[in-house]
């Protein structure tokens, strides 16, 4: 069996959800604007380092969605957030912070580690470079919010960047988020995972891999008024039995928890 982070993450968060899913081949339909925009957004990025027109890049990528029945955000539509895109490559080129050599080698890396005795994890790192002239692990996010920077220290707690650390066994990561938002803003952050960090997430790893490998996929379905997790989880139609909204947001693919590492990609 090969795990991911995606895969992990998906059981913390919710057992049954991970059922759903890499068992029994349930996904989210791709129509979400802002996930797709996200992938094309990346491949313009590394067109940045390889030192081709990002923008013509974004533009042919994104392009092709143009006439696409996608879910837009209130507020968002295909014009405004190409526009954001270039914004934001803009700034990315004056901002000259982080470098990336070899590109073809340093991007979207692949990392696969043992988890004895019989099991893998593979990790696809966005990137391996500088930041301010700091070697370190780079991963990067488009959204519309900020990184919430307060209290200080609050990435060093990232489960993602904490992953890729262990995977990597790069101390120094980093997260480059790109904010679509009125001004598009770039936040550069950085922290650092420590060896204990590293140490406890191998643990939890082979505690939720023993879990998922005995069968236990009970729901933690977290509801606490307001905070409600099923309410935003793909898998609602399915725990209510829902058809209509099964059909409304879901694909089965049986056999594809087989290519769970091809989601890495998509974080
Ligand atoms: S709807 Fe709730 S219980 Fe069902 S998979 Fe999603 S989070 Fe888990």
């Amino acid at each position: 069996m090969t795990y991911s982070y995606t895969q992990i993450s998906q059981y913390l968060r919710c057992p049954r959800g991970y059922r759903h899913r890499y068992l029994d081949g349930w996904r989210e339909k791709d129509t979400r604007a802002a996930l797709v925009f996200g992938r094309c957004f990346e491949r313009a990025l590394a067109a940045y380092f390889l030192q081709e027109d990002s923008a013509a890049l974004l533009s042919k990528e994104w392009g092709a969605y143009r006439d696409a029945q996608l879910e837009y955000r209130k507020g968002d539509g295909w014009d405004q957030m190409f526009h954001q895109g270039v914004q934001l490559l803009e700034q990315f080129a004056r901002d000259s912070r982080v470098e990336v050599h070899q590109p073809q080698r340093n991007l979207q890396v692949k990392l696969l580690n043992p988890l004895p005795p019989n099991d893998d994890f593979v990790a696809y790192i966005d990137g391996v470079g500088y930041l301010d002239g700091t070697r370190c692990l780079l991963e990067w996010k488009t959204t519309t919010s900020r990184y919430p920077e307060q209290p200080e220290g609050m990435l060093s707690l990232d489960l993602q960047l904490i992953c890729y650390s262990w995977a990597s066994g790069i101390s120094d990561v980093a997260m480059v988020v790109f904010v679509r938002k009125r001004t598009p803003e770039i936040q550069y952050l950085r922290t650092t995972i420590n060896d204990e960090q590293r140490r406890e997430f191998g643990e939890l790893v082979g505690e939720a891999t023993g879990r998922i490998e005995a069968g236990q996929f009970l729901p933690h379905s977290g509801i606490r008024f307001p905070q409600n997790g099923c309410t935003s989880c793909p898998f609602l139609g399915l725990c209510l039995g829902n058809e209509q909204l099964v059909d409304a947001k879901l694909i089965r693919q049986p056999g594809a928890s087989d290519l769970d590492w091809l989601d890495q990609l998509d974080d």
